[in-house]
């Protein structure tokens, strides 16, 4: 799987680019620690029990437990959030309240779910396991420590498109400073050793929550993601951003 060069001429001619890349999570990966397993070679049982039990860095002390992940992990979209909030910490589930409805009712108006199999189900995690205390924002040494476990989500799944949700988490994933407004209405690329995954940005469901005016935006986001993902897997495009 990955952005072959006529998928990359492709969407630059229907004006999708500049195709980016990056060498983000890469970049990221923490020297194996003698105290840990290396996630790197962990299944997904073992990932999770690694997950549970980090003391990698200092939110294991306020976390209530940690948020591994929700969906299927035999998606083929993946959704990529910040970190877990106040009810996402007590539930050990990502995006659930208010946030997770409406990522929810996003999903659904593209045909896509947490609880669908097939190619509607999605799998959805943080690029932080652990909530920083009072949703303040992710550090840099945080987000090194968690890195090699969202590192290794990607590579289990395998998944054909990535979306990142905010700013926080595209930065991230990216390796970039960049705003979201310019970061959206492109298809990235995230090259991890030999693969290359599609990077879709959009807004954060929290955001939305907040600036109601940018729903259609996140609309445009997500058709953009489905068209990509159609010409990935050679599939019908499904929704436009048209209707
Ligand atoms: Fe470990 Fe990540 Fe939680 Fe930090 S945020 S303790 S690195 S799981």
């Amino acid at each position: 799987m990955g952005v072959t060069p006529q998928g990359a001429r492709l969407w630059h001619s229907l004006g999708l680019g500049p195709l980016w890349r990056e060498r983000a999570l890469a970049s990221l990966a923490l020297e194996p620690s003698t105290s840990r397993p290396r996630p790197e070679q962990l299944d997904w049982n073992a990932l999770e029990q690694a997950v549970a039990g980090c003391t990698a860095c200092d939110l294991c002390r306020s976390r209530t437990q940690t948020v591994f992940a929700a969906g299927s992990r035999t998606a083929t979209w993946m959704f990529i959030g910040e970190a877990p909030g106040a009810e996402e910490d007590a539930r050990g589930e990502p995006f659930v309240g208010q946030a997770g409805r409406l990522l929810d009712n996003m999903l659904a108006a593209v045909q896509l779910g947490r609880e669908r199999s097939g190619e509607q189900a999605v799998f959805i995690a943080n690029v932080l396991k652990c909530r920083p205390p009072g949703n303040r924002n992710p550090e840099p040494k945080e987000v090194a420590a968690c890195a090699p476990f969202l590192r290794r989500q990607i590579e289990l799944l395998h998944p054909k498109i990535i979306v990142v949700m905010g700013r926080f988490a595209a930065q991230s994933v990216l390796a970039t400073e960049a705003s979201i407004a310019s970061l959206r209405g492109h298809v990235h690329e995230l090259v991890m050793d030999a693969e290359r995954y599609p990077v879709i940005v959009t807004y954060h469901p929290a955001y939305l929550l907040r600036n109601l005016a940018d729903k259609s935006k996140v609309w445009d986001d997500l058709c953009l993601a489905r068209r990509t993902y159609a010409h990935e897997a050679s599939l019908p495009e499904g929704p436009t951003a048209n209707g």
